[in-house]
């Protein structure tokens, strides 16, 4: 890929809301951009076009972000079956759901750290 092609790249990436990191790429010393919480640099990554970065860089954070807008909603609900329940074993049992609830977000957003990690 020429450098003319990286720069349209970059700026295409930059329409679309990356930002432009102030450190440098280890590799390369170019610039690095941050889009849809990955950072990369566009030289070394290897993405000729912006529809392969679209694919690569925002399937799986989008599926983890569905993800995680379900666990809020199961949270939301945990939370209003605690604060209605009657006597000790409806509250227990939401408290479980609610404990499993956030187990899963806990594990879910070290995943997300991860998949973002990439140059931190
Ligand atoms: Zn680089």
């Amino acid at each position: 890929m020429s450098s003319s092609d990286v720069n349209g790249l970059v700026v295409e990436l930059m329409r679309r809301g990356a930002s432009l990191l102030s450190e440098t790429c280890p590799n390369c010393g170019g610039i690095m951009l941050r889009y849809k919480g990955v950072t990369f640099c566009p030289r070394c990554s290897g993405f000729t076009s912006i529809e392969e970065v679209e694919e690569k860089l925002a399937a799986p954070k989008d599926l983890l972000g569905d993800i995680e807008k379900l666990i809020y909603e199961g949270l939301r609900e945990d939370l209003q079956a605690l604060r209605s329940a009657r006597g000790i074993e409806e509250r227990a049992a939401s408290l479980r759901s609610l404990r499993e609830e956030l187990e899963v977000l806990e594990m879910l957003l070290r995943v997300k750290d991860k998949v973002s990690g990439i140059g931190k």
